[in-house]
């Protein structure tokens, strides 16, 4: 096997005032809000325009029209099957390294000619900070595609033993059929990723992004197609998500799903593919990440500026529209309050507005339906008895979806706030005493379903270790003394377990072990 470009991670862009970069981005946000774009689907390699046609607007601007797509239904679907199914022989026989080439030359030309527009369409569209979308759309996307490479070769380089006389070997082939990529709207890099990771062990897929990152996926299917993609290998799709499923499951050559999005979502797709399981050739893969109810726990040892850091970067970061988000925290009574006094003085230097004023950390969440669910939780803990209102708690939709962030502390570890996943600007804290160290672990453990991130904070090694140990089954990505948001391809392989996903961990080898379905050759002389 050949030896791979070496996997780094893509540097980050500073955009600083004054530097190029920061212009040329600004440039090409000012281009584009002046631009009305038409978004079709690509199936087969052309463009397909469905009857609906629906606008994209900046979450954070939302009477600004950034252009249209075109959903389609039923037919369209099954017209990406089909090309997705015709594709598959020429492109799963097609040498690895020739479809690698093509990858390393996506991620080449969206770290450079197209860093900007891929930063602009995700800042524009899905209402991130400079620094968010660089995090994601430019160095999350580039590190996927380079990393996936790094990763399958290793796969393919994983072969038994054998002995005189015999040769053995084993073909990584890819799944027989189609496979479905359902993408969310809060990671550029993830919607790219969950289409091309397994386009890459030689798969072709039907890929439906959700309809608030519509904007960004059509760049992404571009740069993909530029760099050489086949027709037929990634077949981008809009439309309604149970029409497109029935059509989807329903199907006998569906070979697996890679999804990031909600629980429910993933457990109903589920349950239908379960419904079908007779009708399919070969059982589906099902890869999901989903959602989570991420902590901080903090010893009373903690660092508390670090803790703060760590706190006002974990929850509000991205809204905290992100599944590794910190919405619950347990902080021991002893440094509570100066705990509380440095959060409430450092929230208040946070600027909140449109994603085109560079200054602003925090924007928009992302539609209307994600502000009536939050701000209706942000309501509910206003008026509920034993809750206090530490920080923010105002919204207003008139321009875009402004939620500011939020911090509420309960006396009541088990409040609807410290239990179900809000998926925006919403830390709830609870104060424990600090002799209770253990049964606090016991709690953090016990009250999700979910176990996705989390995050320790304690100087004493030894609570650090317990915490770790007790907690082990709590959080797939564990941090000690860090954000629990942020995992780096090649760095923190990122997935959870419980409720929050089937652990395949995207970005490393074990996410591309399951689009593969290795044949063991034994030859004898
Ligand atoms: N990988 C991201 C992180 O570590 C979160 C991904 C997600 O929200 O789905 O923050």
């Amino acid at each position: 096997f050949f030896q791979v470009p070496n996997p780094i991670n893509e540097p980050i862009f500073s955009y600083a005032p004054g530097t190029k970069e920061r212009e040329q981005l600004a440039n090409k946000i000012k281009e584009l809000r002046a631009q009305e774009i038409e978004v079709s689907m690509r199936i087969n390699g052309k463009d397909v325009r469905g009857d609906k046609k629906i606008a994209m607007n900046p979450p954070h601007d939302h009477k600004h029209v950034l252009g249209y797509y075109y959903e389609g239904g039923k037919k369209e679907i099954q017209d990406a099957i089909d090309s997705a199914l015709s594709a598959r022989k020429e492109w799963a026989s097609l040498s690895w390294e020739k479809r690698a080439a093509i990858f390393l030359k996506a991620a080449d030309l969206s770290a450079t000619k197209y860093r900007m527009e891929l930063n602009a369409r995700t800042m524009l569209g899905q209402s991130k900070s400079v620094y968010q979308a660089e995090i994601d759309a430019a160095c999350e996307w580039v590190d996927f595609l380079r990393f996936n490479v790094h990763y399958a070769t290793q796969i393919y380089a994983d072969q038994p033993i054998s002995s005189p006389g015999v040769w053995n070997r084993v073909e990584y082939r890819p799944l027989e059929g189609f496979i479905y990529a359902l993408t969310p709207f809060n990671f550029t890099a993830i919607a790219g990723n969950l289409p091309a990771a397994p386009a890459l062990m030689g798969n072709t897929v039907v890929w439906k992004p959700s309809p608030q990152q519509i904007y960004s996926a059509d760049l992404l299917m571009k740069i993909l197609e530029e760099a050489g993609l086949p027709k037929g290998v990634i077949n981008l799709v809009f439309a309604d998500g149970p029409e497109a499923g029935d059509v989807v499951f329903g199907h006998k050559d569906f070979a697996g799903i890679h999804f990031t999005g909600s629980t429910k979502v993933f457990q109903l797709i589920w349950q239908k593919i379960g419904n079908n399981i007779s009708n399919y050739k070969s059982y589906p893969r099902i890869v999901g990440e989903t959602g989570g109810k991420d902590f901080v726990i903090a010893h009373p040892s903690a660092n508390v500026p670090a803790l703060v850091t760590a706190l006002i970067r974990g929850a509000f970061e991205y809204q905290g529209q992100k599944c590794s988000a910190a919405s619950r925290a347990y902080i021991p009574k002893s440094i509570w309050s100066a705990t509380k006094e440095l959060l409430i003085k450092e929230l208040a230097t946070i600027k909140m507005g449109g994603t085109e004023d560079f200054g602003n950390f925090f924007n928009a969440v992302i539609d209307a339906r994600a502000f009536a669910k939050i701000t209706g939780y942000i309501d509910l803990a206003k008026k509920s008895s034993g809750v206090e209102l530490v920080a923010g708690g105002n919204y207003d939709d008139s321009k875009g979806y402004f939620v500011e962030p939020t911090v509420f502390v309960t006396d009541d570890p088990h409040f609807v706030t410290m239990e179900e996943e809000i998926f925006g600007p919403v830390l709830t804290i609870y104060v424990y005493e600090d002799s209770e160290w253990e049964k606090t672990l016991q709690l953090v453990d016990s009250t999700s379903a979910y176990a996705l991130t989390g995050a320790i904070f304690s100087q004493d090694v030894y609570a650090l270790s317990e915490a770790a140990k007790v907690l082990e089954n709590a959080a797939g990505n564990l941090y000690l003394n860090d954000k629990c948001t942020g995992a780096v391809v090649g760095q923190q392989p990122f997935g959870g377990a419980r409720a929050s996903g089937t652990n395949d961990k995207a970005g490393s080898y074990l996410n591309l072990l399951r689009w593969v379905s290795p044949r063991t050759i034994k030859e004898v002389f």
